[in-house]
């Protein structure tokens, strides 16, 4: 299990375990910096995908519109 080094939230120490060798806190797998980037960009990303289904709603209920006065 070396691949998962996890990191003391108290004492920022390097441990194997999920519980610190030096002051006994929580140890947990350290974030990638680039983790709140990618957080950032999928919310405009989620907001991207909304108003495009609100677009295709929109043409979806003008569509059936026009269907019905023909
Ligand atoms: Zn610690």
């Amino acid at each position: 299990m070396a691949k998962h080094i996890l990191r003391c939230v108290d004492c920022q120490a390097y441990n194997l375990t999920e519980t610190c060798r030096d002051c006994g806190g929580k140890a947990v797998l350290p974030k990638p910096p680039k983790y709140s980037i990618e957080d950032k960009y999928a919310k405009y990303r989620r907001m991207a995908k909304e108003q495009e289904r609100d677009i295709t709603k929109k043409e979806e209920s003008s569509i059936a519109k026009e269907q019905e006065s023909i």
